[in-house]
């Protein structure tokens, strides 16, 4: 589901920020590309053809807000760059997803379900501690490359 322009000024607005034609742009360019882990430089790439003028220190300062808002997720697949990718959203919550990594042909496969609810209760009470977040990567090869 993507986040509708009233409710992304709401969330902004939360912040003290204003709906701006370039922050919507960058996260429309997130939106339009679900699945794919874009790095600062490949979402400038896009977003530039729709905003012209814009920098890539404005991509990162937007950026890093869509992160502080909890509409997209960083991460590392261990390329040596950091990607970005639009999170996941549902009726009441939005999480992130978690990816398989072929160690063969490098392939990215996004898991849908998160699964590690289960892991976390346990965790919590066994050392308590209250979990706020985790990060999975799961490595192996794909069924192209088994
Ligand atoms: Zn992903
Ligand atoms: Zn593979
Ligand atoms: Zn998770």
């Amino acid at each position: 589901m993507s986040v509708s322009s009233g409710e992304f000024k709401r969330m902004l607005q939360e912040k003290g920020f204003k709906l701006t034609t370039q922050r919507r742009t960058v996260l429309d360019v997130l939106q339009n590309n679900k699945g794919k882990h874009m790095t600062a430089e490949e979402i400038h790439e896009i977003v530039r053809q729709k905003c012209p003028e814009i920098g890539l220190a404005t991509v990162y300062r937007t950026i890093q807000l869509l992160q502080e808002l909890k509409l997209i997720d960083k991460l590392n697949l261990d390329d040596g760059y950091i990607r970005y990718e639009i999170g996941k959203f549902n009726d009441d919550n939005h999480h992130h997803h978690h990816h398989l990594i072929c160690e063969n042909c490098g392939k990215v496969i996004e898991v849908e379900d998160d699964l590690m609810g289960t892991i976390e209760e346990r965790l919590e009470s066994e050392y308590n501690f209250k979990i706020t977040d985790h990060k999975v990567k799961f490595y192996g090869l794909c069924k192209d490359c088994k």
